[in-house]
């Protein structure tokens, strides 16, 4: 049948008919019309955060970590040194992202089952004062663990160094207020929690050091300083804008808002959450985090041990039953990943639950 699969990704991810329809639409990058579109969304951004004048938000073409190198290109001066904190794959990207464009980097590496300790943070700061900025990932996708963001804004603030987080797969589900978190940069992007598709990335920079970032960036397009001068000045974006994109996440907003926003949405991931973690516990399956850790973003499951378990075959078969699940991350554990994000609820979680323990059962794991 031509029926799109239930994505049970971490972006892309399912859209509704509403985004994928607002596609169906030429726009003219120049015209008055597209420059309306784009600066009416990058004010409902800026109002997803709660921002009172402080901040700006400067959209970029590419998948998220085009914005992630923007951010540290743009913030982090050539003599700045940057501290990442540690537990999981998209911190490392982070760590060697920011190393291949000569800043100099410190990876502080925690493990991947605890959320970073923020007294861990503070020695290193206390121990380093030429540390200038840290870079933080606020839920690590890799695992789904939720590093706490207020306390490590704290500790930034206390330090007097930059806070630069990546919020990819937080933003707009769990809640991130800019009068309870200060950051220098916060980056997210279309395709994740706003349910938007892929192809754009927005960060959100603080008015206060904006004027700072002025020739940081060793990358003409990633220059995210250039971009917000250009965009301010013109209305339009410095290079061809993915229109479509554009177009389908101001609509994929648009329903956030009328979904009751960051809130709302929360509320429907954590069910989506929470059922996933008792249906799929009835067939055995177990997460891989303590579950006090675990965000309603993404779950890591334990592969099953039994001999007859092969994630190919796994997922193929599911597949062929309308669901996609994830791969694991991790290096020395065989895991799996379902996303709780989405454009889903209860209905298709109980679904695919159905369909795990269908395919289970054939594959005669238990
Ligand atoms: C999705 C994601 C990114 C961006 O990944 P892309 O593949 O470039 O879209 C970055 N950081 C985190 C935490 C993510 O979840």
């Amino acid at each position: 049948m031509d029926r799109d699969n239930i994505l049970l990704t971490p972006g892309p991810l399912t859209t509704t008919l509403r985004t994928k329809l607002a596609m169906l639409k030429d726009w003219g990058s120049w015209d008055s019309d597209f420059n309306a579109l784009t600066a009416k969304l990058r004010q409902q951004l800026l109002d997803i955060i709660n921002d009172q004048g402080h901040y700006v938000v400067v959209p970029l073409q590419g998948s998220g970590t085009f914005s992630v190198e923007a951010a540290i290109a743009t913030i982090v001066p050539k003599g700045g040194h940057l501290l990442v904190l540690d537990n999981g794959a998209y911190c490392k990207r982070m760590a060697k992202l920011s190393n291949m464009m000569g800043r100099k980097t410190t990876i502080l590496s925690q493990i991947e089952q605890e959320p970073i300790d923020p007294d861990t943070v503070k020695a290193a700061l206390q121990a380093d004062p030429t540390i200038t900025h840290v870079g933080f990932i606020h839920c690590e996708t890799g695992t789904g663990i939720i590093n706490p963001l207020v306390a490590i804004s704290e500790l930034c603030k206390a330090f007097n160094v930059g806070l630069i987080v990546d919020a990819m797969s937080s933003f707009g589900a769990l809640p991130i207020d800019s009068q309870d978190v200060t950051f220098d940069a916060l980056i997210s992007a279309s395709g994740k929690c706003l349910e938007g598709v892929p192809g754009m990335g927005f960060v959100f920079i603080r008015k206060a050091i904006l004027a700072k970032c002025a020739n940081n960036s060793h990358s003409l397009v990633l220059d995210l300083y250039d971009q917000h001068l250009y965009m301010e000045r013109t209305g339009q974006w410095r290079f061809t804008p993915p229109t479509h994109v554009v177009a389908a996440l101001a609509e994929a907003v648009q329903q956030f808002i009328e979904e009751g926003g960051q809130v709302a949405r929360l509320a429907r991931y954590t069910e989506n959450c929470k059922m996933l973690l008792d249906g799929l516990s009835e067939q055995g399956l177990k997460p891989f985090l303590n579950p006090d850790y675990i965000s309603p973003i993404i779950i890591t499951f334990l592969a099953p041990t039994s001999p007859n378990y092969d994630f190919k075959t796994f997922y193929n078969d599911i597949k062929s039953q309308g669901f996609m699940l994830y791969p694991g991350k991790l290096t020395d554990i065989e895991t799996f990943r379902i996303g709780c994000i989405g454009a889903i609820g209860s209905k298709e979680i109980r679904q695919v639950v159905d369909t795990i323990k269908y395919c289970m059962q054939k594959m005669k794991i238990n």
